[in-house]
């Protein structure tokens, strides 16, 4: 018999603006998103069971019970002294049970964004910075300048809910929104049509990001390749006229540049500087695997954000010794369980070593790894929670399937 139901309000884990405006009609276990912005509702929709989801717990290419995979598990930790669990996007409770987990069998935990994580966290210990919320910047903000272009794809609807939002407390009378970087015309125009903003854009080369800011604080009219003298007057123009200027990122956009960190601490300088006599606030927009749910809760829990190891009965942090990334690589771990509840990206398995994959029902790699176990994703198969981009806000995260999937919880608290 067909079961349908309209569930609305819910809360998207699949970026870290956790949008909780989200209406589903689901179908027995299908689901069909009611969202305007199609790219979240083709996103979301993603995660439909299909032909080729794995919703069996498989040892190598052949299915097994649960029972024998958990086993298989126990036994290839028993053997090995160096476990890696890295996390690919999962919700509190999930991230929990890694640390319980972990911290019963020695193990290292890492983030598979961490080294973004670092880029933004140097400048806080080193230099300082002030920082502001999504709501904030909604309802206060007459200028948002935005370094480099992948934060509008990473986190769709920060145009519609932040940048141009229909309502807002203050409404000024149009927000000035200055794109720094290779934006493309689609974008641009996507934004210009919302009609609540002025958009300037500067392509400039975003290795350039330090230069151009220190032009912005000075008189200084020096022209930078892809920065015309009309333009620069045009921009300092704006920003002197706006009476609350926020700056975003996103750290993976400097990936390419060729010192990130430099860019962050400029920008960031930069924004400090405005303070003295002014009103302006960073905002970085953190990554869509639940990073900012990650450093939450191991802070919280661990006193570090990432990159940590229990050893001696505590955990200890080293990001260059707990780096993932390089354990991999350098082949110095024995097994790597992955944990990966939201991400629709390809696992990468370096097949050098054991890996054990729990992860969501539509999860591909780059090849097939040791152990998979199905798991269910929060916010779909079972309730949870997760932390914003800005911090301020945890959000609770609804079930709206019974795919009869296991949490990463079950899995890690059953090995544990
Ligand atoms: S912007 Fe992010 S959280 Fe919001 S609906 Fe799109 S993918 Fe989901």
């Amino acid at each position: 018999m067909t079961s349908q139901n309209n569930i609305k309000n819910l809360t998207c884990p699949f970026c870290s603006m956790h949008c909780d405006d989200i209406s589903v009609t689901t179908t027995n276990d299908q689901y069909k998103v009611d969202q305007k912005n199609t790219v979240c509702a083709k996103k979301i929709e993603s995660y439909n069971l299909n032909t080729k989801s794995i919703v069996m717990p498989m040892v190598g290419k052949k299915v097994v019970k649960l029972s024998e995979a958990l086993k298989k598990i126990s036994n290839l930790i028993k053997g090995h002294n160096e476990t890696l669990i890295l996390n690919h996007g999962v919700e509190l409770a999930g991230l929990r049970s890694i640390l319980s987990f972990a911290s019963q069998r020695n193990c290292i935990v890492d983030h598979v964004n961490s080294k973004f994580l670092y880029q933004n966290i140097g400048v806080v210990q080193r230099t300082g910075y002030m920082a502001t919320s999504l709501t904030e910047t909604k309802n206060r903000a007459d200028a948002i300048i935005i370094f480099g272009n992948e934060v509008l794809t990473k986190t769709p609807r920060l145009i519609d809910k932040v940048l141009t939002p229909k309502n807002s407390l203050f409404p000024t009378s149009k927000k000035e929104i200055i794109l720094i970087g290779n934006f493309s015309a689609k974008i641009v125009k996507n934004i210009k049509g919302k009609g609540k903003c002025n958009i300037t854009n500067i392509k400039l080369d975003l290795n350039l990001v330090g230069d151009f800011l220190k032009l912005l604080a000075t008189d200084d009219l020096k022209l930078l390749k892809g920065l015309k003298k009309s333009e620069l007057i045009k921009i300092k123009n704006i920003l002197n006229k706006s009476k609350y200027i926020v700056a975003t990122w996103t750290a993976s956009d400097f990936i390419k540049t060729l010192n990130p960190k430099k860019i962050i601490a400029a920008i960031c300088k930069y924004i400090v500087d405005l303070n003295v006599s002014s009103r302006a606030a960073c905002m970085p927009i953190s990554g869509i695997l639940a990073d900012e749910t990650s450093s939450q809760a191991l802070t919280w829990m661990t006193g570090f954000p990432s990159s940590i190891k229990h050893m001696d009965g505590t955990f200890k942090h080293d990001r260059n010794a707990f780096n993932s990334q390089k354990l991999i690589d350098e082949k110095n771990v024995d097994v790597v369980i992955h944990v990966s509840t939201i991400n629709s990206g390809k696992l990468k398995i370096n097949s050098d070593i054991t890996n054990i994959v729990l992860g969501h029902p539509n999860t591909t790699f780059t090849s097939t790894p040791d152990i998979f176990i199905p798991v269910g994703i929060p916010g779909i198969d079972y309730e949870g929670i997760m932390f914003r981009t800005d911090k301020v806000v945890s959000v609770a995260l609804k079930k709206i399937r019974d795919i009869k999937l296991p949490s990463t919880q079950n899995i890690l608290d059953n090995l544990a």
